[in-house]
Order: C-alpha cells, then sequence, then structure tokens
C-alpha cells in the first residue's frame, strides 16, 4: 500500500506543466521510485516465518512481559485480532507500519482505541509473520493476556519452533562461530526447549523465559545467515537418550558458557539424573573463553546484602538468625580445582541449612556475571563475603559452549560435540 501510494506521487509530478519543474520533479521521481524499489528489497531481506502451520505442539510460547501496563505494535504489513480462547478473527488493520497502542484498563484489553472483552487476544500478523512490540522484531504471532488484576498485560510470542530457535542460537553464541559450533547448539536448544515445554508449559501460560532463565532469545535482531544455516542444517534434530523406565526420549540438554574444565553433574545442580549429564572432562574451553572469563577476580558482596537476599528468597532461613559463616558442604573435586555444588549456612541461633551452590550463587547475583560460577573459594572477610580462585562461567552442566567452539576450531562436527558433551545420547529428527 505504501508503494502504490509513492507510485501515484510520481504520476502525479509527471504531469507538472513547468520544464524546471519537471527536471526537479524527475529526480524526485526517480528517487522515490529508488526508494519504493529499495523499501521492497528491503522487505524481502525479512525471511518469511517457517512452520506457521506446523502442529501446535511444536509452537513455543515464549514470556516477554509478564506485567505491564501498556505497550505499542508494529507490523510491517497488515495484522488481524483473534479471540485468545476461540481464535475468531475480530478486527483487521491493514495500514503497516503505523504503531498500534495497546493497554490493559478495567479487565478490558484495549487495541487501537478499540475495547475488547476477551480474556486474551492473539495478534496475527500477515506474511511473513513479523511484528514488533515495544522496538523489538519477532516472529510469529502475540498473545496478549489481561492479569488477574484486571489492569495490566502479559505479553507472549507464540512462535513455531525453528523460528523460535534462530533467535536463541544467534542469542547463545556469536553467528562468526564455527558452523559446527552453531550446529551443536541448535540442536541442544531445540531438545531443551522441547524438554521445558512438555515438563512445565503445561502447568502456565507460556514455556520459556527469553533469559539465561531458559535460554536467551532476542528474535528477529539475533537473526543472521550463519544461524539460519544451522537451524536448516539440523532441522528437526534433537537428542534423545534412555529414560529410567526404559524407553529413549529428549533429556534437558543443559548447556553453559565455560565450564572451567570439566562439566558437573546435573544430579548436583539441578536434581536432575539422566546418563549424559553426569560430566566429562573439558579440555577445551580455555582455547576460547577469554583469560577474564575462564578466571574471574575476586569477587566481594556485603554480608547484610547477602543475608537479605538470601531471607527474600528463602523465608525458612530466618530461624537461622543472622547468617555467622558460609562453608562448602559439597563439591566435586577435579585436576586443579573443585566446583561446589552445596552450601551450609551457619546462623547466629546456632543452627544451619543447606543450600545447592548454584542457587546461592544466582540468589546473591542474579546476573551471574561477577559471580560467575561455583568453582570457588568462600573467604569471611569481617563486614563482607569474599569469592576468590574463580573459575568458569555458567552452571557447567551439559555442552560448555567455548569448548564446542574450541572442538569445533579442531575440526569435529556438530555430532562429535555433542557426543562428547552428552555421552551416551543420540540424535533422532523429529518429522514435522
Ligand atoms: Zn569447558
Amino acid at each position: 500500500m505504501l508503494i502504490l501510494s509513492r507510485v501515484e506521487g510520481v504520476e502525479g509530478i509527471k504531469n507538472s506543466a513547468s520544464k524546471l519543474r519537471q527536471r526537479c520533479c524527475l529526480g524526485a521521481a526517480i528517487f522515490l521510485l529508488l526508494t519504493a524499489l529499495l523499501g521492497c528489497a528491503e522487505r524481502q531481506l525479512v525471511r518469511p516465518t517457517p512452520q506457521m502451520d506446523v502442529d501446535q505442539q511444536f509452537w513455543v510460547r515464549v514470556l516477554l512481559f509478564e506485567n505491564i501496563k501498556a505497550c505499542t505494535l508494529k507490523t510491517p504489513c497488515c495484522l488481524t485480532v483473534l479471540d485468545g480462547r476461540t481464535q475468531t478473527p475480530l478486527t483487521h488493520f491493514d495500514q503497516p507500519n503505523l504503531p498500534i497502542d495497546a493497554a490493559a484498563s478495567a479487565g478490558m484489553i484495549t487495541i487501537a482505541d478499540r475495547a475488547y472483552e476477551a480474556d486474551s487476544v492473539i495478534i496475527l500478523p500477515d506474511y511473513p509473520h513479523v511484528f514488533n512490540i515495544n522496538e523489538s522484531d519477532y516472529r510469529g504471532k502475540l498473545q496478549l493476556i489481561i492479569n488477574p488484576d484486571g489492569d495490566s498485560l502479559t505479553a507472549v510470542n507464540l512462535v513455531p519452533i525453528e523460528a523460535y530457535l534462530a533467535g536463541v542460537v544467534g542469542a547463545e553464541m556469536p553467528s562468526y562461530w564455527e558452523p559446527a559450533a552453531l550446529e551443536a547448539q541448535a540442536i541442544a536448544a531445540r531438545t531443551y526447549c522441547l524438554y521445558i515445554k512438555r515438563h512445565f508449559g503445561t502447568k502456565r501460560r507460556w514455556d520459556l523465559q527469553q533469559t539465561t532463565a531458559n535460554q536467551l532469545y532476542l528474535g528477529v535482531s539475533a537473526e543472521s545467515a550463519q544461524v539460519w544455516k544451522a537451524i536448516e542444517h539440523t532441522y528437526g534434530q534433537v537428542l534423545i537418550c534412555s529414560q529410567p523406565d526404559g524407553t529413549e526420549d529428549i533429556f534437558p540438554t543443559y548447556y553453559s558458557s565455560t565450564c572451567g574444565g570439566h562439566t558437573e553433574n546435573s544430579k548436583h545442580v539441578f536434581g536432575d539424573s539422566f546418563e549424559p549429564l553426569t560430566g566429562v572432562p573439558c579440555p577445551y574451553c580455555s582455547d576460547v573463553a577469554k583469560p577474564t572469563q575462564f578466571f574471574w577476580p575476586m569477587q566481594q558482596f556485603d554480608k547484610a546484602y547477602v543475608s537479605a537476599e538470601l531471607l527474600r528468597r528463602y523465608p525458612k532461613l530466618k530461624r537461622l538468625g543472622e547468617i555467622k559463616d558460609i562453608t562448602a558442604a559439597r563439591q566435586s573435586d577435579y585436576e586443579g580445582f573443585s566446583r561446589l555444588t552445596m552450601v551450609k549456612l551457619l546462623g547466629s541461633k546456632g543452627k544451619s541449612d543447606l543450600l545447592r551452590a548454584e542457587d546461592f550463587r544466582l540468589t546473591i547475583d542474579p546476573t551471574g556475571r561477577k559471580l560467575k560460577s561455583t568453582i570457588c573459594q568462600i573467604a569471611n572477610l569481617g563486614d563482607e563475603w569474599a569469592f576468590l580462585s574463580g573459575r568458569g562461567w555458567g552452571h557447567g552442566v551439559g555442552m560448555c559452549q567455548c569448548g564446542a567452539q574450541a572442538m569445533a576450531r579442531r575440526g569435529a562436527t556438530a555430532r562429535q560435540i555433542l557426543s562428547y558433551y552428552y555421552p551416551g545420547s543420540r540424535l533422532l529428527t523429529i518429522d514435522y
């Protein structure tokens, strides 16, 4: 529609009487035509979203916002508002690229001044099925759910799995990394996503968060030609392993940035036991991780802050009184270093409690950017707790991403990387 109006403008300019004006107008016409053509080319650069007709079990619901009053939507094409429950079309917007305001108020969702009584609405953008919410582009559809307070919204991106993965792989790994590393990442992310969806999604209105709480997802901005290539080369591939009941099925293919020299047994970090997640030596990640990432400097945290954060997240710790000492209760010992897996908190009332070391780490540093891993020693420095001899980044379970890149540089294929970090697993291709 935008292109059509520009062409009409060109026609009007051509009818001008003055020669000079005609020349100017001709220039303007060429400019407008070029702009229109470039506009077309630009639009064509946005790949169409694959799998828009795939079975519901292969759609992923990603939580974008949990408690917002309003948001601004845009699509490069037209969009339809559907009833979230019945999928009945309610309104069609046919003006591309115009910002549309959506808000929640008194139990109703308002979109461009029209109020909907539905508990949720789905925004369905036309081909290539891309939309923008608050300045970020995503693929698939957007579900806006009214929260129980009636005045705020939860925004969930409904996206077919392969399109979702393009927004994960490019966020989790630099797209200039080796193709085999990107492919291994795609397979691990695909398997992890389906596992989390199946085991946790049924209890809530979304499957995954878009942060490292699950796996990073940045939508269209994370995509690149290399990332799409990795997705296409591994289309539908997941990892399976034997389950306690003797069958073979997908498992939670955890992965983390830099294991520090040995990956960790999932049982000690997440509490689940699968044969491929018991831990392997990793002589690779030190080749790729920056020295400040592989070895991180001492971090200090104020004791009052640590106590407050622990009590906020774990109110049961109140019975301990003031936290007087934090020691290693369990650790995995490897050549030259140990990873804390359980810490003991000793309180002023003489009582103590145990906490998984990874939960402890992310409670006092939710970003995980200062206290990068639990491969460290804890020291009592008066008003502060100090964490020394730090090494590695992330929980250390499953594939080591820097290790995967180092293996790929040495010529390993995605399959070899995955067999190394998830021993006992095998590949299965889903027939979508
Ligand atoms: Zn490693």
